[in-house]
């Protein structure tokens, strides 16, 4: 496993009551493709590995549901054996996946990137394995916990967060009266899916025109091809927004108007506290803020415009295991240390 580099929130840094705590916790971000795992003593990031297991290839290969679940407990296993041996102390494990996870049984109900897994529990054989608590979540919903335990310090009215994480497709979750909100079936802020554009770009849900096929890194992506012919990834896009190029920061533009199209919807019914704004293209939130902004102002009820805070995530990609960390640490029931 390759230790990455370390870092630490600058809120949480000279937080006293954190460099005291001797317990440590270990949040796991599981991605199709790599694993990563942060160790933590109280919010602050002490120790970050990861790993690629190309987990989405083993579970296509497998063929069967026993098969998928043997070989991603075991490589999952493998890599947590590997932090606990330089970390004795940790007390829990939280894992965030990206899939469905029924809140009553913690079962992953299914995975767009994982195969197979349909209906799987992937905890029993790691508790057993370590002799530790484990918990398992939606990705995006210890993300958004992730979040509002970094926010927390800086917002001392904060109840209610809303993420929304932009990656390779859209991820939501949403954290009310400073719990996470999984929804009755495990299903609860699937944003992406929400229809921004009648009759618009095929989405792979069956619908068309949904926020995913605008907002996130494949929508941006399609959006330059509709302008220029040319196919770049999104990373280029955005290095040649910055770079001024006029194709590269309308494809953000269009991207930041859908975003605030859907944000007006989903504030009406929520009123969030705060809107955080997470994922692999926030490096490209510049180019998207003002239209995320003017769609706002456009399509808020009066009372909600110029109240809803907008904030791009300041976690440096940590906050899914921060989040995994700390709802497993709720869900094992040991005293919280902050
Ligand atoms: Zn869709």
């Amino acid at each position: 496993m390759t230790p990455a580099k370390t870092s630490v929130h600058p809120a949480l840094a000279t937080d006293p009551k954190i460099q005291r705590n001797a317990a440590l916790h270990l949040g796991l971000d599981i991605g199709g493709t790599n694993l990563r795992l942060g160790v933590f003593r109280g919010l602050r990031l002490l120790s970050e590995y990861r790993t690629a297991p190309d987990l989405s290839e083993v579970c296509r290969h497998a063929g069967n549901r026993e098969d998928a679940q043997r070989l991603v407990v075991r490589l999952v296993g493998d890599a947590i054996a590997d932090a606990l041996c330089k970390h004795k102390q940790v007390q829990h494990i939280g894992m965030g996946i990206p899939g469905f996870v029924d809140p009553g049984n913690s079962l992953l109900l299914q995975s767009p990137n994982l195969q197979h897994l349909e209906n799987t529990d992937l905890i029993s054989p790691l508790q057993k394995r370590f002799s530790l608590p484990v918990c398992l979540v939606n990705d995006a919903n210890a993300a958004a916990y992730g979040e509002y335990l970094l926010a927390r310090p800086h917002h001392s009215d904060l109840r209610h967060l809303l993420y929304v994480g932009l990656g390779t497709g859209i991820g939501g979750g949403l954290v009310l009266n400073g719990q996470v909100y999984p929804g009755a079936h495990g299903s609860a802020l699937e944003i992406g899916h929400l229809i921004v554009e009648p009759n618009g770009r095929v989405c792979g849900c069956g619908n068309r025109g949904c926020l995913e096929q605008y907002a996130s890194a494949s929508g941006v992506k399609l959006s330059y091809t509709e302008y220029t012919g040319c196919h770049k990834t999104a990373r280029d896009i955005g290095q040649m927004a910055d770079a001024g190029d006029r194709s590269a920061r309308q494809a953000f533009w269009q991207a930041g108007r859908a975003l605030g199209q859907a944000l007006a919807h989903l504030q009406k019914i929520l009123d969030a506290d705060l809107v955080c704004i997470g994922g692999g293209l926030i490096g490209s939130w510049p180019w998207m803020a003002p239209a995320v902004q003017s769609a706002l102002d456009a399509d808020l009820i009066p009372i909600l415009r110029g109240r809803t805070r907008i904030t791009p995530s300041s976690s440096a990609d940590c906050a899914g295991m921060l989040g995994a960390a700390y709802i497993g640490l709720e869900t094992a029931e040991v005293p919280h240390d902050e």
